[in-house]
C-alpha cells in the first residue's frame, strides 16, 4: 500500500526565512561531521560570550517561583509599566498600560501585527533589504509584500521617491526597521518625518521595528518614528534580545500609539491574537522592569572603546580593504552588509556563493537575497565574534575572493 505524502500547506509556498535556511543546515551538517565553523550568520549575542546583565539574571531566578502561572495576555503589570515609562523617554505620547502587548520576542508580535490587519490582496510596504521575518509574516498572513528601496548611496536611507511610487489603493501599512538589520543604518529625522507624512496622506499603519534602538555607535541618538505624530497609527516594537543581550528570554513588546481611535477594530484583532496564545513566557517578562529601569543596557559595549564598537571598526576596516568590496559603515546594530562589485565578482547565485565559501573556508555568512535584496551582490556579516576571530574569518573571506578573482 502506497503511503500518501504529508505536505506542507500552500500558505507556506512563498514564505522564506533564509537566515536559518539551507546554508545554515549545511553548516550544521558540516559541524556534525567534525568541522569547526566560524559563524557570522545570526545576531545571537549570548553565543559570543556577551552576558545578560547580572541583575536581570538574578531577577529571573528570584521570580521563577512566581512565574509558573499564565499571566495577563498583554503581560504583567510591572513590565508594562516600565515599557510605558520607556515610551515616555522616547517621547511617544499618550501610551497607557492598555496600549502595550508583551510577546514571546518581537518575532511573535510581527506575526500578530500582520495577521490582525491583512486580508488577501492587501499590500504592505517593506524595506529592501529587510529583516526577512517581516516579508515572511506578511505573506503567511495572506498579504502581499511590496519592497521599497533603501539607498546604499544615501547611507541606506529609505528612498522616499520609491515608497511614493509603490503606494496603491491596496497598501495598508509601511514597515520601518530603524536601526536597520541588515544594513546598520540609522534614519535621519527628516526621512522619518517624510514617512510619517506619507502614512498620514494614505492612511497607512506605521509598523516600527526598533529592537536595536540602543545599539548605537559614535554618539548617535535614536528617534522613535511614533514620537513624530499623534494623528497616524503606530505599532512600535522593541524587546530584550539585542539591547539587553537576552535573545533566549523571548521577551518583546508592541506599543500602540497615535491615532488609536481610528484603529479600534485592528486593536481588537491584536488583543484577540494575544488572548488566543494565553500569554508570553512569564520568566522573561519578570526581567523587563529591571532591564528598562536600571543601568543595564548595552551602553558600555557601544562606547568608542567598548567591545562592540571595536569589533565594528575592525570588521568594517578589514572588509573595506578587500578589492572590489565596499561597505557603508554601520551607525547601529551588529551587522555589515558589504557590496561585492559585480564587475569583479559576477555572482549568479549568492546562495551557491555562500555555500562555496562555507565549504572552502568554514565561515558562515548570509546571502543578500536572504534579506529580500534584489541583486546577487551583497552578503551579511555579523560582527559579534572577538577581534581575533573576526580577523581570521575576514582573512579567509579575502583569500576566498582572491581565489575567485584569479579563476
Ligand atoms: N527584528 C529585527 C530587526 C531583528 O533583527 C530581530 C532578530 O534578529 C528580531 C526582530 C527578532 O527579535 P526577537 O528576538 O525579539 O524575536
Amino acid at each position: 500500500m502506497s503511503v500518501k505524502p504529508i505536505k506542507k500547506s500552500h500558505k507556506l509556498d512563498n514564505v522564506c526565512y533564509d537566515i536559518r535556511g539551507p546554508v545554515m543546515q549545511k553548516a550544521n551538517q558540516m559541524e556534525a561531521e567534525g568541522a569547526r565553523i566560524i559563524k557570522l550568520n545570526i545576531g545571537n549575542l549570548a553565543a559570543f560570550n556577551f552576558t545578560v546583565p547580572e541583575e536581570m539574571e538574578q531577577d529571573l531566578a528570584k521570580n521563577l517561583p512566581n512565574a509558573a502561572g499564565y499571566t495577563d495576555s498583554k503581560g504583567i503589570f510591572g513590565a508594562r509599566k516600565a515599557i510605558m515609562h520607556y515610551t515616555q523617554q522616547k517621547r511617544i505620547k499618550g501610551v497607557t498600560l492598555d496600549d502595550i502587548i508583551i510577546g514571546n520576542g518581537v518575532s511573535e508580535l510581527i506575526g500578530f501585527a500582520m495577521h490582525a490587519l491583512l486580508n488577501v490582496g492587501d499590500e504592505v510596504l517593506i524595506p529592501m533589504p529587510d529583516y526577512p521575518l517581516w516579508t515572511a509574516a506578511t505573506t503567511l498572513a495572506g498579504g502581499t509584500p511590496v519592497h521599497y528601496l533603501c539607498d546604499e548611496d544615501n547611507e541606506w536611507n529609505p528612498s522616499i521617491e520609491d515608497i511614493k511610487s509603490k503606494i496603491t489603493s491596496n497598501t495598508k501599512a509601511i514597515v520601518v526597521i530603524n536601526p536597520n538589520n541588515p544594513t546598520g543604518a540609522l534614519y535621519s529625522d527628516e526621512i522619518l518625518q517624510q514617512i510619517v507624512d506619507i502614512a498620514r496622506e494614505h492612511n497607512l499603519v506605521v509598523m516600527a521595528d526598533e529592537i536595536y534602538d540602543r545599539v548605537l555607535y559614535d554618539g548617535h541618538s535614536h528617534t522613535s518614528v511614533a514620537s513624530l505624530a499623534d494623528d497616524v497609527f503606530f505599532v512600535t516594537m522593541n524587546g530584550l534580545s539585542k539591547n539587553y543581550r537576552a535573545c533566549g528570554y523571548r521577551a518583546g513588546w508592541m506599543v500602540l500609539s497615535g491615532a488609536k481611535e481610528s484603529a479600534s477594530g485592528y486593536i481588537e484583532g491584536l488583543v484577540m491574537l494575544a488572548s488566543m496564545r494565553l500569554c508570553a513566557n512569564a520568566p522573561g517578562q519578570h526581567t523587563i522592569q529591571t532591564a528598562l529601569g536600571g543601568y543595564q543596557s548595552i551602553d558600555d559595549l557601544v562606547a568608542p572603546t567598548g567591545r562592540l564598537a571595536r569589533q565594528r571598526d575592525l570588521a568594517y576596516q578589514l572588509i573595506s580593504e578587500i578589492p572590489g568590496v565596499s561597505c557603508v559603515k554601520p551607525k547601529a546594530a551588529m551587522y555589515l552588509f558589504p557590496r561585492l562589485d559585480p564587475k569583479v565578482y559576477p555572482i549568479e547565485d549568492d546562495q551557491s556563493f555562500v555555500l562555496e565559501f562555507l565549504e572552502k573556508e568554514k565561515v558562515l555568512v548570509v546571502q543578500g537575497t536572504g534579506f529580500n535584496w534584489h541583486a546577487h551582490d551583497h552578503l551579511r556579516f555579523v560582527f559579534l565574534p572577538i577581534e581575533d576571530e573576526l580577523r581570521e574569518a575576514i582573512g579567509r573571506f579575502a583569500k576566498f575572493l582572491k581565489d575567485y578573482r584569479e579563476r
